[in-house]
């Protein structure tokens, strides 16, 4: 390379910010070996996830658990999961646990300078948000959502441009381009207050087609919406809970409001993950308690309500799915995936998630 080259190659480093691996550096990759000392400071973790994983098992995550939360100390990281995180990620490494409006909240109040994110993309860049002097990581850029993927800030222009005037709540499963279209977000939890807190008569809701039913059964608002769906909980049907009722008329249904209209009515309540957990916690022991969500919060919601009894007609979210302990760990060692999001949008998708926090709807 001639002086010049390089002398051209150094200024442009100089005028684009630091990658995460620049600014906090790459370790080497630990032994994975399950020695003594890794199967002693791992055995009590092994206790909250035992229901889920055999012994026999335990020996291939324990390394990683070992070295994720010994590592992510080194480097000042914080561990956010969503409530559909597997087991091991969820009860294992994990510093904050949440639906994402929780998770959205605590990303604004930790101290640590490096989040990695263990959810789908939005989930991320909603941290990023949130946090823009922070390094936000998502150990596989590929953990989308199909809700996400439904509609595009270009999307959302066309609606303003169709519906003028007319308020446009942007639920937090979409991308930041998304949000920075929206006059303000919502989750599956405050969707309701939220469209209630505009004076319009009309409000779009986008993009989930069946939140939006849901909530248009609890408010005089008329509501607008997009034809995106949650590809998880699009999938229960209602003669698949009623056929479950019939074979015990004492079990309670609980489902999430992304599933079908028709699911929700049947259900005896509906709320957002941590409302979920919520009614398990207060139910009494014993009960039957049947769960309209994801596999692994079913999974993981055992743990918080020791003696009631879970019936799981669970379906999987493949790109929740794509967190892995091992991709953890790398993301730690190599500092990657790094979550950027364009600073011009970035200011105008915060204001819209700024708007939902600081609405004080839960
Ligand atoms: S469960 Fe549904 S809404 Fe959540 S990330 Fe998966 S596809 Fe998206």
């Amino acid at each position: 390379m001639s002086t010049q080259t390089e002398t051209a190659a150094g200024a442009a480093r100089k005028r684009r910010p630091l990658t995460a691996a620049e600014k906090h550096g790459v370790l080497a990759m630990p032994p994975l070996d399950y020695t003594k000392e890794v199967a002693r400071q791992t055995a009590a973790l092994y206790e909250k996830v035992a229901h889920h994983i055999p012994a026999i098992e335990w020996p291939v995550h324990a390394p990683y658990v070992y070295w994720i939360n010994r590592l992510k100390k080194e480097r000042g990281a914080v561990i956010l999961a969503h409530n559909y995180q597997t087991p091991e990620i969820f009860h294992c490494v994990a510093d904050i646990r949440g639906d994402s409006l929780q998770l959205a909240r605590e990303a604004t109040l930790v101290d640590e300078e490096i989040i990695v994110q263990c959810g789908v993309h939005f989930m991320a860049e909603t941290s990023k948000l949130l946090n823009p002097d922070k390094t936000v990581l998502i150990p596989d850029l590929r953990a989308g959502c199909s809700l996400a993927e439904s509609i595009t800030g270009a999307d959302v222009r066309l609606l303003r441009e169709r519906y003028p005037g007319v308020p446009i709540v942007t639920y937090v499963n979409t991308s930041a381009e998304v949000k920075a279209e929206s006059d303000i977000c919502c989750t599956s939890s405050n969707a309701v207050r939220v469209v209630e807190s505009f004076d319009s008569d009309t409000v779009l809701l986008i993009p989930d087609e069946f939140l939006a039913q849901n909530v248009a059964r609890q408010t005089s608002k008329k509501i607008l919406t997009w034809k995106g769906h949650c590809e998880v909980h699009e999938r229960f049907t209602a003669e698949e809970l009623l056929a479950y009722r019939e074979a015990d008329p004492g079990l309670q249904i609980i489902a999430h409001p992304e599933c079908p209209p028709d699911v929700v009515k049947i259900a005896d309540y509906t709320g957002s993950t941590s409302g979920m957990i919520e009614f398990a916690r207060r139910r009494q022991p014993g009960a039957r308690v049947l769960l309209v969500t994801e596999c692994s919060m079913a999974s993981n919601i055992e743990q918080e309500a020791k003696g009631v009894r879970f019936i799981k007609p669970c379906n999987l979210c493949p790109h929740m799915k794509r967190i892995t302990l091992p991709k953890i760990l790398d993301s730690l060692i190599y500092m990657r995936e790094e979550v950027v999001v364009d600073p011009a949008v970035a200011e105008r998708a915060r204001r819209a998630v700024e708007r939902m926090v600081n609405l004080k709807t839960n």
